[in-house]
Order: structure tokens, then C-alpha cells, then sequence
């Protein structure tokens, strides 16, 4: 059956192709060119005369990888890489679409049971259901990805890769991770994981987890559990062999501690948060930090500076305490501000403490990708040894239950397979982009894109994804070399 392609023609620079197409077209992009039509226009256009479901990835670029004398890896292409379906039909998703960003522990809304905490309220728009068979596509697989198969055309990574930040929770859920990093090369992943879960995770994936301590984001008494009372944890944790502590400061933190009349509760350099770190420092343990946010949520959430502070004003306490405790910190998601290299350069620069990681996937695809390959290379190479594989993937047992709705996790998966393609997605637009020179469509979806223009996106859209190819060289050092020299002397007592 001939199944229609749909592209929306956009003027500018910033051209994306609609996520609800039809998962067996073929998404032959580069045959597409932008016409001048207004925006918002709906393009039909004829399909391929082909049944093969997706577009083959490009061939990785290898010629710096040959300078480097470090071998080239097969390229993608070399294998027969295709953006293939999966074979069997994947299950209708009946919830409504939402566009979570859960991978953040402090915002307006929590879920008691879960101990997690949602930003986005849920969005009132269904899914796109595509046109042939009815299935509504999934946010974390807009594009029908088979994620195992895919991660098998991958091959093993340069090294193997040490995620430095995710979110492991539950008591399947982890299982579903376990298999999602093995198909994906990482053998190593430090997690954000609740306290009364660290031993139900450790059983899980044993000596491939190890965790950063946080505090109890859900209890009722948010000013003892952000501060005595996370220092009580930090000792569970440091007891339990964790040497990292997360201090999250994101701007949103401010409504967090305003709605119990301290809006500095998460202040960075607030008085609570200074004694808690000078216990951790104490401790013997490293820092981990969330400075700012996206731009995109600057220019919308944020837009009142005078509640939240500039997107710079995030970094003047930082840059203070980057001197004050000297221990190493590692600034999550590119520092806040992937959008800037320049600016994360003049901060590694000011701070040899510093280490960045490069986690959160939206976000991370949508600005990665808008820089040259040669300016991302060059930063790399430039701060090799600093900059660290962070994925941000969360997981709960939330994902894999179906139905109910009043909690936005279970509307980013509603089954084991759901949950299945929530994380691998993660990793595969990770070494997408680090890896190979694909140029097409994320297979995220992206509800920024709506956030800033909704006349424009709606929340199924997802921005390119521009592969980076970065030299073998510099991922052996992002995927393991730089986490393993920072992390691993300050596990030596495990031996
Ligand atoms: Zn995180």
C-alpha cells in the first residue's frame, strides 16, 4: 500500500521533518528539499517506490579517525545499517501524550509513591496516530526504531562506555536497563538511585552500578530533607561506598523552596547547602551539579529574570564555589549550557576542578547537533579528559505498568517494550551523534521545539540529529578513559 510522506515545509535554517509520519515510509530526507511555501504547510509527497522502512545511515566519517592512528571501526554504512522497523507491530499507545522531562528530581509536582518529581504537566493532545496502521507513535521512537537491532549495527563502542548519569530506580526496571546497556556497550553506570532502592538496584546489576547520593526529594519536610536530614544521607550513602553527591541548583529549584516560604532552600550558596557540602568535601566525596537549564526554557519558563535570575547569574555562585571547594565537580548536562562551547571553555579553563558530562538526550541532540563537527571535535579535544558520557536515562517500575494516568511517568511508558525503547533510545542518539555522520530526524521527540514556537512544532517533532563522528581517540576518552581516571581511585578500597 502506497503510504503518503508528509514533510512540513519551513523556511530558514531550522528545517525539521514531522514525526507522525507513516513508520514504514521511507524517510529519504536528503531527496527532499525545502520549498517556499509558507510555513505550516503540510507537503504531501510522493513515496519511494520501496519497501524498505528506513533511510541507511551515512558512512561514519573516518578520516580523522585514520589520522589519529588508532584504527578506524567499520563504519555504520559498511554493515548495512538500516533505520529498520521493528518486525513485529508494536502495541497501540492509548495514554496522551506528554512530553516529560522527568529526569529532574525538583519541580512543582511530585508523585508520593515514587519519590520522583515531574516538571511538564501532562500535554492535552493525543499522540499522532499514523496513517496505515492506527499505532500511535511512541515519543522515544517516532521514527519505529528496532533499538536491539540497531544497537547490534553499532558494534561494541571504542571502549566501553561508563554512563556517569542516570536515574536507576525500581525492581524491574533495572532489568530492562541491565539489557538496554548491555546491547549498548556500557558497562558501568553511576546512578541517582533513592537510597531505600540502592540495595534492590545493586542486586540487579551488581558491580555495574555504583551510586551519587541525593537527598529524599519526597518527603513532606523539605527543609530538613534538603538539609539534616540530607546530611544523615550522605553518611548512608558514603557508608554504602557512594563518593559522589549531587547538589542540584536548577532555577526551578527557586518555586520548589518558594512554595514553603524558602525560595533560597536550593540556592547553591545558600547556608544549608554550604555545611552539606562542607560534610561531603569532609567525607572524602566529589561533587556532582545542576547549574542552568536549556535555553529554550530561559526563553519560556524562565522569561521572568526577576524570579529566576539570568541564564549567566546561574554560574556567578558556581564559579565562587568551584573555588572554594577545590574537591572535583562534575557540572551535568555540558555544564547547562551546550548551547555555548565558548562559554563552557571559559569556564574549564577558570577551573581545573571542573568535568562536565554529557547527559539529557533532548537536549543534548537538539544543541550538539546545531554545532560544526570541527567545533565540537575541537572542544573535545581541546578539554579531552574532562568531558564525560552522561546519558540522564530514568527508570521505574512506572514505566512498565499500564494504564493509569494521573502520574506523567507512565505516560512515557506504558509496557516493558515501551520502557525498553524509553532507554535505549537514550544511548542510541547518543553514539548516533558521537559516532556516526547520520544527518536525519532524532527519534525523540522533542516538545521544546512546541515550548518555544508552538505556531510551528507540536510535541511530536523532534530537531536533527547531526552525527559528530568524533575521532576513536577522543570517545575512548569521553566514553571511559576520563570517568575511569576521575572515578575509579575513589573506589580503590572496593578491591
Ligand atoms: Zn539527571
Amino acid at each position: 500500500m502506497a503510504i503518503a510522506q508528509v514533510r512540513r515545509a519551513l523556511g530558514g535554517a531550522n528545517r525539521l521533518h514531522h514525526g507522525g509520519a507513516g513508520r514504514d515510509e521511507q524517510v529519504a530526507r536528503r531527496d527532499l528539499e525545502p520549498t517556499d511555501g509558507p510555513r505550516h504547510q503540510w507537503q504531501v509527497l510522493t513515496p519511494k517506490p520501496t519497501r524498505r522502512p528506513g533511510k541507511p545511515l551515512q558512512r561514519r566519517r573516518n578520516d580523522a579517525a585514520s589520522r589519529d592512528g588508532l584504527g578506524e571501526r567499520p563504519a555504520v554504512a559498511d554493515q548495512g545499517v538500516q533505520l529498520a522497523r521493528a518486525e513485529l507491530p508494536r502495541q497501540p499507545i492509548e495514554h496522551e501524550l506528554t512530553a516529560a522531562h522527568a529526569d529532574q528530581p525538583v519541580v512543582s509536582q511530585y508523585d508520593p509513591r515514587l519519590g520522583l518529581v515531574v516538571y511538564h504537566p501532562p500535554m492535552s493532545s493525543p499522540p499522532p496516530k499514523t496513517a496505515d496502521t492506527g499505532i500511535a507513535a511512541h515519543p522515544a521512537n517516532r521514527l519505529g526504531l528496532d533499538y536491539a537491532a540497531q544497537a547490534r549495527c553499532l558494534g561494541d563502542p571504542t571502549a566501553p562506555i561508563i554512563d556517569v548519569h542516570s536515574h536507576i530506580n525500581g525492581q524491574t526496571a533495572p532489568e530492562i536497563y541491565r539489557r538496554v546497556a548491555d546491547l549498548y556497550g556500557v558497562s558501568l553506570t553511576y546512578s541517582m538511585t533513592q537510597l531505600e532502592e540502592v540495595e534492590a538496584v545493586r542486586e540487579i546489576l551488581g558491580r555495574r552500578v555504583r551510586f551519587i547520593a541525593v537527598p529524599n526529594y519526597t518527603g513532606e519536610d523539605r527543609k530538613h530533607h534538603h538539609g539534616l536530614g540530607f546530611e544523615e544521607r550522605i553518611r548512608r550513602f558514603h557508608e554504602l561506598g557512594v563518593r559522589i553527591v549531587k547538589f542540584w541548583a536548577a532555577p526551578r529549584g527557586i518555586d520548589f523552596g518558594r512554595e514553603i516560604g524558602e525560595p533560597d532552600l536550593l540556592r547553591l550558596d545558600g547556608s544549608t547547602r554550604l555545611k552539606t557540602m562542607e560534610l561531603a568535601a569532609d567525607l572524602g566525596m566529589i561533587f556532582m551539579t545542576h547549574i542552568a537549564d536549556p535555553d529554550t526554557w530561559f526563553a519560556a519558563k524562565y522569561a521572568d529574570a526577576s524570579v529566576y535570575g539570568t541564564k549567566a547569574q546561574q554560574y556567578e555562585p558556581f564559579e565562587e564555589l568551584l573555588d572554594r571547594f577545590t574537591v572535583p565537580w562534575i557540572a551535568a548536562h555540558m555544564g547547562g549550557w551546550p548551547e555555548d562551547l565558548e562559554f563552557l571553555s571559559g569556564l574549564l579553563s577558570r577551573h581545573d576542578n571542573l568535568y562536565l558530562d554529557t547527559s539529557a538526550a533532548k537536549w543534548m541532540v537538539r544543541e550538539l547537533s546545531k554545532h560544526s563537527r570541527d567545533d565540537l571535535v575541537a572542544f573535545l579535544r581541546r578539554w579531552q579528559g574532562r568531558i564525560m558520557f552522561g546519558s540522564d536515562i530514568v527508570t521505574s517500575d512506572e514505566h512498565i505498568k499500564a494504564g493509569e494516568k494521573e502520574n506523567e511517568l507512565h505516560t512515557r511508558a506504558n509496557s516493558a517494550d515501551e520502557a525498553f525503547d524509553l532507554y535505549a533510545s537514550r544511548y542510541w542518539v547518543f553514539r548516533t551523534l558521537f559516532e556516526t555522520d547520520y544527518d536525519g530526524e532524532s527519534p525523540i521527540a522533542d516538545p521544546d521545539l512546541a515550548m518555544v514556537d508552538p505556531d510551528r512544532y507540536d510535541e511530536m517533532d523532534a530537531p536533527q540529529l547531526v552525527g559528530k563522528s568524533v575521532p576513536p581517540d577522543l570517545l575512548r576518552s569521553l566514553y571511559h578513559d576520563a570517568a575511569h581516571d576521575l572515578l575509579e581511585p575513589l573506589h580503590r578500597d572496593e578491591c
